[in-house]
């Protein structure tokens, strides 16, 4: 089964043919700028598409040009946020269309630019089977006591403001995995998976479900990440407008100017660990400080599954940064985790343990891959709908 997979965002759409059968990408790209151009009408100015369903047209041209005539079997599309209803894949009619719409409140920047995409796609392709594969869904099974801030009652009721977590994809696709390496049945599979690309989050996962995990009400909370703060107290923010940041201010300095990028002057692991090894002070702060925010949710997140058996790295700095890895191994010393430095060293696009059979709990590196995930999800929904 031939599966197109979308991740449309407000001026890019990136996207992935892929054959589920075979687990294979048999075209890939990404369409930039849109809305910001003139569709290459040739009056100099950039040219970007107009709009999704121009950007869509190029897809189609430049798989076309890559691929023939091919059978589509369907369209899956990541789509940010599901709220409180969506806990799993579902195919895309109508009245899923509005209601992913009725949550452009609490995903103002994705959740708009996901339905542009749908429409687009239903528009073009009215036949072809649509599922939108939501990244708060895995975490719809985090218990109230984890999820609830505490906060007045009515924030919640009348606002929605609670824990939604994010990236679900990549952390129960990497869940399955480290089971199947493991050899452990999913249902008996408690541990600790931590996702580390630009953004960053690490999941409690008990009974192969998660319980808890470090993203919130936005992706803003939790980990150190590349250009976000994660944990901060929230009184520097009443602090700050009350000395004049709109919140226009606090969304970009929070958003794009802090972690890696606001400790050390770079968003990129790669330069900070470079630096901090070439004798850096503020790439080793930034490093130290990293590391020891993600070793405190690990502890913490070792308590919420009862006593975590495996923790997994996963995503850009977690599959290819054995310096951060050791870093944060380091911290671990209370859990009994020990690395195996030459295992944590090698490189690869395999799933595999990297501690020593010392170790109190395995230690595992398992490529994520989210294209894969919402490929095969959107094929198993198509696949139960027919
Ligand atoms: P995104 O969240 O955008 O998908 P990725 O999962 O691609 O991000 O992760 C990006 C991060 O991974 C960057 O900080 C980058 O420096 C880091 N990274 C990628 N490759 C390496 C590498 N070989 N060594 C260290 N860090 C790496």
């Amino acid at each position: 089964m031939l599966v197109l997979v979308i991740n449309s965002g407000s001026s890019s759409l990136k996207y992935q043919v892929r054959d589920v059968a075979a687990g294979s990408v048999l075209a890939e790209g990404l369409i930039e700028e849109i809305g910001m151009g003139n569709g290459g009408d040739g009056d100099g100015e950039i040219e970007g598409p107009r709009d999704h369903a121009e950007a869509l047209e190029q897809v189609d041209a430049a798989i076309h040009a890559e691929l023939g005539d091919l059978d589509l079997a369907a369209v899956g599309h990541r789509v940010v946020h599901g709220g409180e209803r969506f806990a799993e894949p579902v195919l895309i009619d109508n009245e899923i269309t509005r209601a992913i719409e009725r949550l452009n409140p609490l995903a103002p920047l994705h959740n708009p630019a996901n339905v542009l995409g749908i429409r687009a796609i239903a528009k073009k392709w009215p036949d072809l089977p649509q599922v939108a594969v939501f990244d708060t869904a895995f975490h719809r099974s985090l218990p109230e006591h984890a999820w609830r801030y505490a906060v007045p009652d009515s924030l919640y009721t009348s606002h929605g403001i609670r824990r939604y977590g994010f990236h679900g994809t990549s952390h129960e696709y990497v869940t399955h995995r480290a089971a199947a390496l493991l050899d452990v049945p999913l249902e008996e599979f408690d541990g600790v998976i931590a996702h580390l690309g630009n953004g960053a989050s690490v999941t409690a996962i008990q009974g192969g479900k998660s319980v808890d995990t470090s993203m919130g009400f936005t992706p803003l909370e939790g980990l150190v990440m590349g250009t976000r703060s994660g944990d901060l107290d929230p009184s520097i923010l009443v602090f700050l407008g009350r000395a004049g940041w709109t919140p226009e201010d606090l969304d970009t300095m929070l958003n794009r100017e802090s972690g890696l990028k606001g400790l050390a002057g770079s968003n990129d692991m790669r330069s900070v660990v470079e630096a901090s090894e070439a004798g850096d002070a503020r790439a080793a702060t930034a490093l130290a400080v990293t590391s020891y925010r993600l070793a405190k949710y690990i502890g913490a997140y070792h308590v919420a599954v009862g006593g975590a058996k495996a923790l997994v790295f996963t995503a850009g700095i977690g599959e290819n940064s054995h310096q951060f890895r050791s870093l944060v191994a380091d911290r671990l010393g209370a859990l009994g985790i020990v690395l195996d430095a030459g295992l944590n060293a090698v490189r690869s696009k395999e799933p595999r343990v990297i501690s020593t059979p010392a170790s109190a709990i395995p230690v595992l590196v398992v490529p994520t891959d989210e294209e894969r995930a919402i490929a095969e999800a959107t094929a198993a929904v198509v696949h139960s709908a027919g």
